[in-house]
């Protein structure tokens, strides 16, 4: 496998989608379609943004194994599938991870010299709640659990290589971008030992 990994966390409604979905269209990249139990959103595809699906279709997979990692948020379980990632990385692709620091964690112990880590925030909690009002796509109360949720992410934001305050959308843009130059310089484990042994 010689892709490299790309993962962004952070507070739902802090820019993530809408960085992701201009990096796609310039880049070789691939993103990581998560399945989930929440209920999809006006707007939203099954199939482009989530795969949606039954909580007992969802620990069905679990049991089968067929996720790379997956984790409670929300009161909702979200996943991600291994064999598209396995696949996008043996085409040598950028995969891009929209996940939380859970499935961070998860992720970069299972692929450590693979995976670079943005942490991507709004500038405060006020410009957050702001912004998730405005989405208008979550009940009151929703927006009241993803703001909790949201500060106690916050508290782990230093467990990433890197941190980017979405105040100004293009800024936030050129940032991720020279990030990813990064991370595509990458190299898999297996490489540097097979090139290492060969020297
Ligand atoms: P939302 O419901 O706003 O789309 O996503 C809620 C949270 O779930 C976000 O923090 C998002 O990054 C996270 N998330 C989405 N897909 C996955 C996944 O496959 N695994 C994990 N661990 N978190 C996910």
């Amino acid at each position: 496998m010689s892709g490299s990994m790309l993962i962004l966390s952070g507070p739902s409604g802090c820019g993530k989608s809408s960085l992701i979905s201009k990096i796609l269209k310039k880049e070789n990249a691939y993103f990581s379609i998560s399945t989930t139990t929440r209920d999809i959103r006006s707007g939203e595809k099954n199939g482009i943004n989530y795969y949606y699906v039954s909580r007992e279709e969802f620990e069905k997979d679990i049991q089968e194994g067929n996720f790379l990692e997956w984790a409670e948020v929300h009161n909702n379980y979200y996943g991600t599938s291994i064999k598209p990632v396995i696949k996008a990385l043996q085409e040598n692709k950028l995969v891009i991870f929209d996940i939380d620091v859970q499935g961070h964690n998860i992720i970069k112990e299972k692929f450590p010299l693979l995976t670079t880590s943005v942490f991507i925030t709004t500038p405060n909690q006020k410009e957050l709640e702001k912004r998730l009002l405005n989405r208008n796509t979550d009940t009151k109360e929703d927006i009241q659990n993803r703001l909790k949720n949201a500060k106690e992410e916050m508290q782990r934001a230093n467990e990433y290589e890197f941190f980017i305050i979405n105040d100004d959308f293009n800024k936030a843009f050129s940032e991720l971008k020279k990030i990813i130059e990064v991370a595509k310089l990458k190299k898999p484990l297996k490489f540097i030992n097979d090139f290492s042994s060969n020297w």
